[in-house]
């Protein structure tokens, strides 16, 4: 068997550099399984350092894979006493899976696992497997109970939102400590802080899902812009390739016709759980449920790219998408 697992690197959103007189520093790090950079503007050495330890702390509490995480803990041994991350992280993913109908689960972990995903042991799983799984994600549940984070039935998994749950708690981090302009970006999980210090909007690239470059930029304010596609993380079997966004419901790697789904939103842990979801909900369902929410986005298919109105004014197409992709705004 195959296997291409293509790391989300920096590039999966680049960010494209404006003249700027005002001085930056910028923190590196590799955290999550990505890697990670904190640009801060002005005198902005310590804080970035800051956030890029914050992002290395929040991944060893969170990680589903080190054996020593609370997260490892917690599936272990059903409960564990849950630190001020967890619980919050916890109470976000529900809520998120609440208004998904469960498109985002993060009791999906029985099911990445049995595709080998995060353990890398990838395999087709046959139908009663699947089934099986299914079964079980379905019935499981995570709580907080008197300080301590509960699970029921199964095994969580926080991968589709802890990146943006970490950009987020590192923006606000940031603005506590005074920065005026930053921009954080973790594998395809870009939170800008503040406006740039040239007046400009943030451009951010949205990447292209055959690997060339980029599809467009779109200009914006301080926002949260967050992409799941299922060119990032997979592996081939048999001549077929299988991603690593998983449907609950089906058991099977996501099949809505989508191949990247862009959140852009105000708050990051939204931003990436709604990108995980929408990839899995499908183009009407997912642009729905985003006009109700007040978030906007963009969808990739093989040969169109569908943009919410809201992103009318943001969006500039890149030139080698002529003749390859329809561009639509959604009404
Ligand atoms: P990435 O982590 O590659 O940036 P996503 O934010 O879309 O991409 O998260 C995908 C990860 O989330 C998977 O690797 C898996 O750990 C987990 N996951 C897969 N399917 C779901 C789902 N339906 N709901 C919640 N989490 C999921
Ligand atoms: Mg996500």
């Amino acid at each position: 068997m195959k296997k291409t697992v293509s790391l989300l690197v920096l590039s999966a959103l680049f960010l494209t550099a404006c003249q700027s007189d005002v001085q930056s520093y910028t923190a590196y790090t590799a955290a999550m399984d990505t890697s990670a950079t904190v640009t801060v503007y002005g005198d902005g050495k310590a804080a970035a350092e800051e956030c890029a330890r914050l992002f290395e702390a929040l991944d060893a509490e969170l990680s589903v894979t080190a054996s020593d995480s609370l997260v490892a803990m917690l599936n272990k041994n059903g409960s564990v006493s849950a630190s001020e991350d967890l619980a919050s992280l916890i109470e976000k993913a529900n809520y998120i899976c609440d208004i998904t109908d469960g498109a985002f689960n993060v009791c999906v972990y029985p099911l990445v696992k049995l595709w080998g995903f995060t353990t890398g042991a990838y395999r087709v799983p046959d139908g009663e497997e699947i089934a099986a799984a299914v079964d079980t994600v379905a019935a499981s549940s995570v709580t907080v109970k008197d300080g301590f984070a509960v699970v029921g039935g199964g095994e969580v998994d926080f991968g589709g939102i802890a990146k943006g749950y970490a950009a987020e708690k590192m923006a606000q981090m940031l603005k506590e400590r005074g920065a005026g302009a930053a921009i954080i970006s973790l594998g395809g999980n870009i939170r800008t802080v503040g406006k740039k210090p040239n007046g400009e909007k943030w451009r951010i690239g949205i990447n292209s899902p055959t690997g060339d470059g980029v599809i467009g930029t779109l200009s914006l304010d301080e926002a949260a812009v967050v992409t799941s596609g299922s060119y990032l993380r997979y592996f081939e079997a048999d001549g077929k390739t299988y991603h690593h966004i998983i449907d609950p419901a089906s058991g099977y790697p996501a099949d809505s016709g989508l191949v990247s789904v862009t959140v852009v939103a105000e708050d990051a842990a939204l931003a990436d759980g709604l990108s995980t979801a929408f990839f899995v909900m499908g183009k009407e369902k997912a642009a729905s449920l985003a006009a109700k929410l007040g978030v906007n986005a963009v969808f990739i298919t093989e040969d169109t790219i569908s943009l919410t109105k809201g992103l009318r004014e943001s969006f500039t197409p890149d030139s080698s998408v002529e003749g390859v992709y329809t561009i639509k705004y959604l009404s």
